[in-house]
């Protein structure tokens, strides 16, 4: 049973309130409402193209830096009618005052099975920050993992020491039962992410966002590199982590936040042969197996297989 642990759900432009409808063409308007809206419908739509069986939709507060505010309850409204098929998880800046309380009436009174997406990088705040403790023990206390986007993100508002990997390790060290995903391997910071990974028992990682193999891929910025070259951004992580003497091999959960479910799968199932043409090692077909359809079981306990 494949799960897609990260899958965003915003309507546009409501949930964008930075962005300036004024003066768009009834084009524009549209074509940045399909790269940009997802909604319940829609995420069911990709997810029967990719073959995938459920879908966990999440939130994300990054009006600080990015402009995205999405309401929890919404997210609740919106997979409720899906249930079985589609679960939710709530977003807070983890640092304010009642993010615990939000999180704890998100998990008991609206049934959130997750946490997230949190971003301390958008949010401009410490994940080592004393005031993001109650939020932790709330997890903790409901067995509820936290989606964490703790590398740096990509806008210009953000200070990039809030998007270091040090506040996530003290926060591991810290909170040894918090679970945590790290979202996007830690892009791009992928050996920091697997040393962490592997000290860590309680922290894996989910793979969405990170440039697919072959020149396929969506992302939110919609551009093309000049140069493709898969190897350092999907291919060259992949494989680092799997090289690792590690204890867990199985500690990558397999996502596709806001790219396409079919084009990021395609792109994950056709490392091998993009690693044999470089003359790399290949990675176990039942390892890359295990993150579409075993590696959240541990993690993602509310939902059964
Ligand atoms: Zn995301």
């Amino acid at each position: 049973m494949i799960l897609d642990c990260h899958l965003h759900w915003r309507r546009w432009p409501d949930h964008f309130p930075q962005v300036q409808t004024k003066g768009m063409t009834e084009e524009q308007f549209n074509q940045a409402k399909a790269r940009s809206e997802r909604t319940a419908e829609r995420a069911l739509k990709d997810m029967g193209e990719a073959g995938v069986d459920k879908g966990i939709l999440v939130g994300l507060k990054s009006g600080r830096t990015h402009g995205v505010e999405v309401p929890n309850e919404l997210i609740a409204e919106a997979a409720k009618p899906h249930a079985g098929k589609l679960y939710w998880g709530p977003a807070v800046y983890l640092n304010d005052h009642g993010a615990a309380d939000e999180l704890e009436h998100c998990i008991r009174d609206l049934g959130a099975v997750a946490i997230g997406e949190l971003s301390p990088g958008y949010g401009n705040y410490s994940l080592a920050d004393p005031a993001c403790s109650p939020a932790y023990e709330v997890a903790i206390a409901y067995d509820i993992p936290m989606l964490i986007h703790a590398g740096p993100v990509g806008t210009a508002k953000s200070y990039l020491k809030y998007a270091n990997l040090d506040d996530l390790d003290e926060m591991c060290v810290n909170f040894p039962k918090l679970k945590v995903v790290l979202c996007h391997m830690g892009e791009p910071r992928y050996h920091e992410a697997a040393n962490l990974l592997s000290r860590h028992a309680n922290l894996y990682a989910d793979v969405s966002m990170m440039p697919l193999g072959g020149g396929v891929g969506t992302g939110p910025g919609g551009g093309k590199p000049t140069v493709f070259h898969p190897f350092p951004h999907l291919d060259e992580p992949i494989l680092y982590w799997f090289s690792m003497p590690s204890r867990n091999p199985n500690k990558l959960l397999w996502a596709s936040d806001v790219q396409n479910p079919k084009e990021s799968i395609e792109g994950f199932r056709g490392i091998n042969g993009r690693l044999k043409k470089m003359g790399y090692p290949t990675i176990p077909e039942e390892s890359i197996e295990r993150m579409f359809h075993e590696n959240w079981k541990p993690v993602f306990t509310k939902i059964k297989a």
